[in-house]
């Protein structure tokens, strides 16, 4: 239990921090804030902890506005909607005004034709240079209005463009963040439901092979127990970085579930899909892990897997079915271990049945 007492000790660390920020710099403590500076305490966040000590080095100090938006960038995960909203109340706003300009354009272009139609007529009835200078001038008028019109109109769609494309912009950035576990920076399992869907689709659509890699570390419980969950969570950050390393180009890969993990391999078989899964499990068992505050050597992890191969008159759901009894058989033959649906380690009807 000293991992425990450990992590209360380091919590409260985090949160004296905190507190002192918010003291010498005089700002209220307020729950925003007080996030603002946990979060920078404990230094999860190279991103927050990035712009705050840019912002700090720059003027001194952090004003309202400033936290304002740091923790609208950084922390609300949650405001997706408002954000979503918030772009579209611009769109909407934007073709609004391009909408007007465009009806006040048809309006001048209908008074030419209107200006044109009475020409011809004065031009005919015309009897001497005057009144032809007259109609001409006139024209002259009408024909230099319109094509300042047509200026403004475009100068105005060229800005309507631009900012088209920033709204596209931020709203590719809110539905890229919504697919994102936030802790590994890997996909989430909204992401990885989507992504499975669609490999599968072409998989199958164009009889190509697919292979499906899960893993989970073991004994992760014990692991938090010891620890503490601040630790667990760096050994999560440290798995999905040595995934990420393995794997690379058209790979799909997403934090399943907790300490769960999942690699979608198109344009690969078994075998090859074998070979992977070792790569990352060869790769988790290598990183010895350091506590930084202390230097404390906490040991290694190991992850099991299990493979499975898409295969005729398959859907998403029994592929994963597969891989998931196969990493249950890789659980029960002693763990640390990579077990596909050849293996005589497989038993299909001994896995947990997804609901
Ligand atoms: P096994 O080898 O059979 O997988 O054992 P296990 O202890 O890893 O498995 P179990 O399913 O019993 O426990 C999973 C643990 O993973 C529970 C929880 O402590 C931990 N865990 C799940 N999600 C998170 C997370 O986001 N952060 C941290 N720190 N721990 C997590
Ligand atoms: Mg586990
Ligand atoms: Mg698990």
């Amino acid at each position: 239990m000293i991992g425990l007492v450990d992590e209360h000790q380091r919590t409260l660390a985090f949160a004296e921090v905190a507190l002192g920020q918010i003291r010498s710099l005089r700002q209220s403590a307020v729950p925003r804030n007080y996030e603002i500076w946990y979060v920078y305490a404990t230094g999860y966040n190279a991103a927050l902890n990035k712009i705050i000590n840019e912002t700090l080095a720059r003027q001194g100090r952090l004003s309202e506005s400033d936290l304002d938006q740091i923790y609208e960038t950084y922390l609300s995960q949650l405001r997706t909607s408002d954000r979503i909203d918030k772009v579209g109340a611009r769109v909407i706003n934007e073709i609004d005004e391009v909408m007007n300009l465009v009806t006040d354009a048809l309006g001048l272009t209908k008074a030419l034709g209107n200006e044109l139609d009475g020409a011809t007529a004065r031009l005919v009835g015309a009897r001497d240079r005057d009144a032809v200078m007259h109609v001409v001038n006139s024209l002259v008028k009408t024909t230099l209005e319109m094509r300042e019109s047509n200026r403004m109109l475009e100068a105005r769609l060229v800005n309507a463009k631009q900012e088209i494309g920033n709204l596209q912009a931020s709203l590719e950035a809110i539905r890229a963040e919504t697919l994102t576990d936030p802790l590994t920076g890997l996909g989430n399992r909204k992401y990885f439901d989507r992504a499975i869907d669609d490999a599968v689709e072409q998989a199958l659509a164009n009889g190509e092979p697919l292979s499906l890699m899960m893993f989970d570390i073991d004994h992760f419980k014990s692991f938090n127990d010891n620890y503490g969950h601040l630790t667990g969570d760096q050994v999560l950050r440290l798995v999905a970085m040595s995934l990420k390393a393995t794997i690379k180009g058209q790979d799909i890969t997403a934090r399943y579930g907790g300490e769960e993990f999942a690699v979608v391999l198109p344009n690969t078989a078994l075998r090859q899909a074998l070979t992977v899964a070792d790569h990352i499990r060869r790769a988790v068992m290598s990183k010895e892990l350091k506590k930084k505050s202390t230097g404390e050597i906490l040991g290694r992890v190991t992850i099991s897997v299990g493979v499975s191969m898409l295969q005729n008159g398959d859907d998403t759901r029994s592929l994963i079915e597969r891989a998931d009894a196969c990493l249950y058989a890789a659980k029960r033959n002693g763990r640390n271990r990579v077990v596909c649906e050849a293996d005589p380690e497989y038993c299909p009807n001994d896995h947990i049945q997804v609901a």
